[in-house]
């Protein structure tokens, strides 16, 4: 597959640099769905994707797991065209699977303050699942006030903005197939 990854990109009229590439993140990303597929055999788990970031994070990472599971996808609303958080978590779509008494793994593509998966998590929670467990490719550990439980974590980044492998700026960059941060931006 021919993959779209330049060493630079422009989003918006901003100019961004490669953060992690395609081969850093396919190689965590499948480390990932290797320690899934042992942690929950004979579980069937349920993988549960937030829109839209997750989507291409969880369609990679799901092609590492080797156990039957199951996947759906809710959504919430998006930072808009800003590249900081609005403060406020809105879903958009709900679930349309049972999960009571599921093994149920959440999917996030990035926790920065960590207020929406503390929203998913006692959400999901309500609907009595076996297990819960929670996945994110980016922590932005720095940023993040709230409890979170986060049980699996791609990478621990610094608090900048990035761009691509699912997320975007004003709903552009995410078909890259790298993470990108701001030229200016130093990690
Ligand atoms: P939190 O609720 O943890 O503050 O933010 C989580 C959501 O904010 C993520 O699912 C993602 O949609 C968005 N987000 C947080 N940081 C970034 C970022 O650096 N880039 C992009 N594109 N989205 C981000």
């Amino acid at each position: 597959m021919n993959l779209y990854k330049p060493e630079y990109v422009h989003c918006n009229g901003e100019r961004f640099k490669v953060y992690l590439t395609d081969e850093e993140i396919q190689s965590r990303v499948r480390q990932i769905g290797k320690k899934i597929s042992s942690d929950f055999l004979d579980k069937k788990p349920i993988f549960i994707g937030v829109l839209n970031g997750a989507f291409i994070f969880l369609s990679d990472l799901m092609r590492y797991v080797d156990i039957p599971c199951e996947v759906d996808f809710l959504k919430l609303s998006s930072y808009g065209d800003d590249k900081v958080s609005s403060g406020e978590v809105t879903e958009l779509k709900q679930i349309d699977a049972e999960i009571r008494g599921r093994h149920v793994i959440l999917v996030e593509d990035i926790v920065d303050t960590g207020l929406s998966i503390k929203f998913l998590v006692e959400k999901l929670k309500r609907s009595e699942p076996a297990s819960l467990s929670t996945v994110t490719l980016l922590h932005k550990t720095e940023k993040t006030q709230h409890d979170v439980q986060l049980d699996y974590v791609g990478f621990r980044i610094a608090s900048l903005f990035v761009l691509g492998y699912g997320l975007d700026y004003a709903q552009e960059g995410r078909n890259l197939a790298q993470i990108y941060i701001l030229d200016g931006d130093s990690d």
